[in-house]
């Protein structure tokens, strides 16, 4: 599979709370920052998104009475899964993974930094209406096929990857460079979802 130079690569969340020890360890979450180092290598353009809440953020179970972690609610924009407090502004559990190589990146996404809006794609908020920005990004660059990599496959790779394929570009899913959390089968759901839109998934030794 050849790269070209208006393809980009998204890598999503490669943050310490996303890795193992941290606050919403997706298993062997690190273990995607070789490939994607790797792959990284490959690509002219290379955009990196942070997960970044404050500490009261609405996705908070700990900023909810008696509720606990992955259990939902509803908000104005729907139902919102509960997490753990994680990827909180400033903290080091919202770095990036100490060995990700971020030099390589043209663009730092943030992500989730209102209080009563969570964000799992890179493109909208989870209202599917507020934009990040980045969709403005990709557009003005005339950029095409968008790659997409990181954590967690089955929430913000999953949303990012289908919001790029709705918004018009081609996406590509790098599933090996990618670790999912599988909450209630959302990795079956996140395949069933790239099948029906059209998203590629491919390994990471097919770009290498
Ligand atoms: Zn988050």
């Amino acid at each position: 599979m050849k790269i070209s130079d208006r393809d980009v690569l998204l890598v999503i969340d490669v943050q310490n709370d996303f890795c193992t020890g941290g606050a919403l360890a997706v298993p062997d979450g690190e273990k995607v920052v070789p490939a994607v180092n790797r792959i990284a290598q490959k690509f002219a353009n290379v955009v990196l998104t942070q997960d970044w809440h404050p500490d009261d953020h609405v996705s908070f179970a700990p900023n909810h009475a008696r509720k606990q972690p992955f259990q939902t609610i509803e908000l104005d924009y729907g139902t919102q899964v509960l997490w753990p407090s994680h990827c909180v502004q400033g903290s080091s559990g919202a770095e990036f993974h100490r060995d990700l190589e971020v030099a390589r990146a043209n663009l730092v996404v943030r992500k989730g930094f209102r209080r009563g809006i969570d964000s799992y794609s890179a493109l909208f908020e989870n209202d599917r209406k507020t934009p990040t920005g980045l969709l403005g990004y990709l557009r003005e660059r005339e950029l095409k096929t968008i790659f997409v990599a990181g954590l967690a496959l089955d929430f913000c790779v999953r949303f990012s990857a289908e919001d790029a394929r709705k918004a018009g570009f081609e996406v590509a899913v790098i599933e090996d460079a990618c670790r999912g959390i599988d909450l209630d089968g959302s990795c079956a759901t996140a395949h069933r979802s790239f099948a029906e839109l059209g998203i590629s998934v491919v390994s990471f030794e097919a770009l290498l």
